[in-house]
């Protein structure tokens, strides 16, 4: 894992070792407080923070995961960095972007409404190839939960999304989230560099 603070996006390249590396640009969107950057640091550092308060500020994290014997893909996940509090994204947040994560938190269904209306705004304004994935955060707080499986999983369905159901906390689905979401992208749709 690594931090910093380039463009994303290039040709696949050789890594270290015999598999070839393609770089994809990963952003996170959804209401704040959903668990955006919990599930980031989960799965990039295997750690979940209660008491955690803003996004991780860093321009992107890195993480590689195996696509196959020959290839591998570098994912440069962002987050929003609190740009979310704000009516729309500002589209170079996901300009390049091969996949995005919409977030919501299970137990706030204002949360998957919005979650609805970032989903739209992809559609209508990211790369047509953008993989989508929805996910349904905070599953350990089953006692509260207000959407349902079903309504999750359906919408997504209907939209022609990824789905799954995370939670940062006990770390279920995170990682099969972004492998599912990894082995989705077509490397023919890879942006150019920047
Ligand atoms: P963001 O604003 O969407 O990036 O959300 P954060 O990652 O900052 O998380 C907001 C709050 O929800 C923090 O207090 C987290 O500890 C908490 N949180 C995030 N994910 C989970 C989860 O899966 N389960 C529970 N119980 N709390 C979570």
């Amino acid at each position: 894992m690594a931090e910093g603070k380039q463009q994303q996006g290039s040709s696949p390249s050789r890594g270290s070792g015999k598999r070839r590396q393609h770089i994809f640009k990963v952003v996170l969107l959804g209401e704040s407080a959903v668990g955006k950057s919990s599930i980031v640091t989960r799965f990039a550092r295997d750690q979940f923070d209660q008491y955690k308060e803003s996004t991780i500020g860093a321009a992107f994290v890195t993480k590689e995961v195996v696509l196959d014997e020959a290839n591998t893909a570098n994912l440069h996940i962002w987050d929003t960095a609190g740009q979310e509090r704000y009516k729309s994204l500002a589209p170079m947040y996901y300009r390049n972007a091969a996949a995005a994560v919409v977030v919501y938190d299970i137990t706030q269904t204002a949360s998957f409404e919005r979650a609805k209306s970032w989903i739209k705004e992809l559609q209508r304004q990211a790369e047509p190839s953008i993989v989508i994935c929805l996910a349904g955060n905070k599953t350990d707080l089953a006692d509260r939960r207000t959407v349902s499986r079903e309504e999750g999983s359906g919408y997504a369905a209907t939209a022609g999304l990824l789905f799954f159901e995370t939670s940062a906390q006990s770390g279920e689905n995170v990682g099969d989230l972004f492998v599912s979401l990894a082995q989705k992208i077509p490397w023919s749709a890879e942006p150019a560099a920047a």
